[in-house]
């Protein structure tokens, strides 16, 4: 295939795909650990992995062995039957989480939904609020997904702005204080709803201690605890859960992405029997989540975490990248965040946008995205080597110096 070949594909795919997204210039027809390649030919290092949902790389040879074993068996059921996989996998991955239940479902903005459910219900059926009046917190720079009750509490204009009238009941404090978190909290509040790692933002790790503050105050006036762990969770920071990097357990796991294999979209609630057993059945559900497929991809994923072999790659290589990404401070770089495998890189303005570093990333066979304007994320997939680290880190060097 030819360049002109990938121009007909990008013309054709946006004449018919509404434009939702703005895609960097490359079409990516097969994937390999932690590389692709284009249908030119090209080879590519993936440093966003799917926004952290190829945790596992592209294709590793356990999931696809799980999923092509699940093919040929048996695909859905929906929830009106039971299936034989999905016990066995609610069962590990509540083992991993330290948890009683699991209620599976497909998106990442789907378990955000279903947490904001499970939280209102518990305040009205067990704390006693009054019907209607519950509030739950939420941080500012958060990103939760795409719903319309999720964009009602996001203040990026970007992903808000045009889409109300939005559902009531949040409240919004900063990131990263937790006495303006505390001070937000009333009887009716239901739960704090935070990511410990916020990715959207540019991987914004908040002030030590701030997790442990916010596991207190919640404690403290009976509010629940939800983490939404869907980028930071299963591997990423070199722990399962970003939560560990201070000990502390929250009330409620918001999973995904990962969770999937980067097979299917797996999503999951984690928590215990007196707070998910308050949903009864009918109330809340979907056509595909728990569906066997997924679930036996979902099993394998927790076993493989339950190894802990990734968190310490992400530990080990994430010490690598640090290294490398601070040597470039004041080269190109202004600052940047780093917790596990998983880097906010701040371009400085004077060298280009975040875009335009992705776009000459591109072209030196590097796949980024940036995020809100002057940073590029780093999201390796976990099973890449140093050696690879060090490849990107010196076409990223070049592309600064150009
Ligand atoms: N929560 C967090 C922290 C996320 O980063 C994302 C996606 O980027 C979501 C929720 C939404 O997940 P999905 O895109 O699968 O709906």
């Amino acid at each position: 295939m030819t360049d002109s070949a990938t121009a007909e594909i990008i013309e054709a795919e946006e004449a018919s795909v509404a434009h939702n997204y703005h895609p960097l210039p490359v079409v990516v027809s097969r994937g390999d650990g932690s590389w692709v390649t284009d249908v030119e030919g090209r080879r590519y290092l993936d440093l966003l992995s799917a926004y952290s949902a190829l945790n596992f790389g592209h294709r590793h040879p356990a999931l696809v062995a799980a999923a092509t074993e699940q093919l040929g068996r048996l695909t859905l059921t929906s929830r009106a039957f039971h299936n034989d996989k999905l016990g066995a996998f609610a069962s590990a991955l509540a083992e991993l989480s330290g948890k009683d239940m699991v209620l599976p479902m497909n998106t990442g903005a789907e378990a955000v939904e279903t947490g904001i459910k499970v939280a209102r219900a518990w305040a009205y059926r067990v704390k006693g609020v009054e019907a209607d009046a519950a509030n739950i917190i939420v941080a500012a720079g958060n990103f939760h997904g795409r719903t319309t009750t999720i964009v009602g509490f996001s203040d990026d204009p970007q992903a808000r702005d045009g889409f109300g009238p939005y559902a009531g009941g949040f409240r919004t404090v900063p990131y990263g204080d937790a006495d303006a978190l505390a001070a937000a909290i009333d009887e009716n509040t239901a739960a704090v709803l935070i990511e410990p790692i916020q990715g959207e933002a540019g991987v914004v790790i908040p002030p030590e201690g701030y997790l442990r503050a916010v596991r207190e105050a919640c404690t403290a006036n009976n509010v629940l605890f939800i983490a939404d762990e869907i980028q930071s969770g299963l591997g990423r920071v070199g722990t399962t859960f970003a939560c560990e990097r201070e000990g502390v357990v929250p009330d409620l796991y918001l999973l995904g992405k990962a969770l999937g294999g980067g097979i299917v979209p797996l999503s999951a609630v984690v928590g215990d029997r007196d707070v998910l057993g308050v949903i009864h059945p009918g109330e809340h559900g979907s056509t595909f989540g728990g569906n066997p497929l997924a679930a036996a991809i979902g099993l394998t994923v927790v076993e493989m975490l339950a190894s802990g072999e990734f968190q310490t790659r992400a530990t080990a290589l994430g010490e690598h990248l640090r290294g490398r990404l601070d040597a470039l401070v004041g080269s190109g770089v202004t600052r940047v965040r780093v917790a596990g495998l998983w880097a906010g890189v701040d371009i400085d303005p004077a060298v280009g946008t975040g875009r335009e570093i992705a776009e000459k990333l591109l072209g030196r066979g590097v796949l980024v995205k940036d995020t809100h304007g002057q940073t590029i994320r780093l999201a390796p997939p976990l099973v890449i080597r140093a050696t690879e680290i060090d490849w990107a880190i010196e076409q990223l060097t070049i592309v600064l110096g150009d």
